[in-house]
């Protein structure tokens, strides 16, 4: 940690944040206030595979997990990515701050208890030349926050060096999310032994699933048993 971080650590824990979304003080250490909080929409109504919003409330997967089970067994995200979660996300990813990572893992875990099951947490890895122009990748930074804040995943081992990500492939629009998960799965390598494990593999924004099926193609490939794949935020299907 550099002496900069540490000090506005420091400076955010005794003195009040403004709020990201509104400029008014948060009244926490937290960058966000209890109204703007409330304004976030939970992802209540989801499907249990896939965590896609569902419309219609009676239906427990959507239409394509219950047509064909997804390589991904579960996914938990627990918000609906809208336009105030979507500033947040950009802040912290796109203006890089980030020292928002501690204000999305507090919101991940006002909504989630993560499974106790897990034997190994990996971020997605991002290629190369985008970690270089963002200077983290986002992805192991919440893993991290979210393993110190949850005493259940404190021993789970986090790595950075099993999944590789060797080009940057442009998602084919004519595709589905199967299909662009299938072509997807060329990009990503497993280094390392993921051999009966069961694994989470952390994402910031879920949406069209592709990147989650083609890691847990991959990972089930190497041999994972079970591959979940933990976000923060889903989108919902076009058009719903
Ligand atoms: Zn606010
Ligand atoms: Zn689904």
């Amino acid at each position: 940690m550099k002496v900069n971080s540490v000090a506005t650590a420091l400076l955010d824990a005794v003195f009040p944040q403004y709020c990201l979304l509104c400029q008014l003080r948060s009244e926490s250490p937290l960058p966000l206030c209890a109204d703007c909080f409330t304004r976030l929409q939970g992802n209540d109504r989801a499907c249990e595979r896939c965590a896609l919003p569902l419309v219609a409330a009676a239906a427990s997967l959507c239409g394509q997990c219950s047509a064909q089970p997804p390589a991904v067994d579960r996914v938990i995200a627990p918000l609906v990515y809208e336009p105030h979660l979507a500033l947040l996300i950009g802040r912290w990813k796109f203006q890089r701050e980030p020292r928002l990572t501690r204000l999305l893992a507090a919101l991940w875990q006002a909504w989630v208890t993560p499974p106790a099951d897990r034997d190994l947490l990996l971020p997605v890895p991002l290629h190369w030349r985008r970690l270089l122009w963002r200077g983290f990748n986002q992805a192991a930074l919440l893993g991290l926050e979210i393993r110190a804040r949850q005493p259940q995943l404190a021993s789970l081992p986090l790595r950075t060096d099993i999944l590789r990500r060797r080009r940057a492939t442009p998602a084919q629009a004519s595709l589905n999310a199967r299909q662009r998960g299938a072509n997807l799965a060329a990009a990503f390598q497993v280094r390392g032994s993921v051999s009966g494990l069961r694994v989470a593999v952390i994402d910031d924004v879920m949406t069209t699933g592709a990147t989650a099926e083609a890691l847990a193609t991959v990972l089930k490939d190497a041999g994972a048993s079970d591959v979940q794949h933990w976000c923060l935020a889903r989108t919902p299907a076009p058009g719903s």
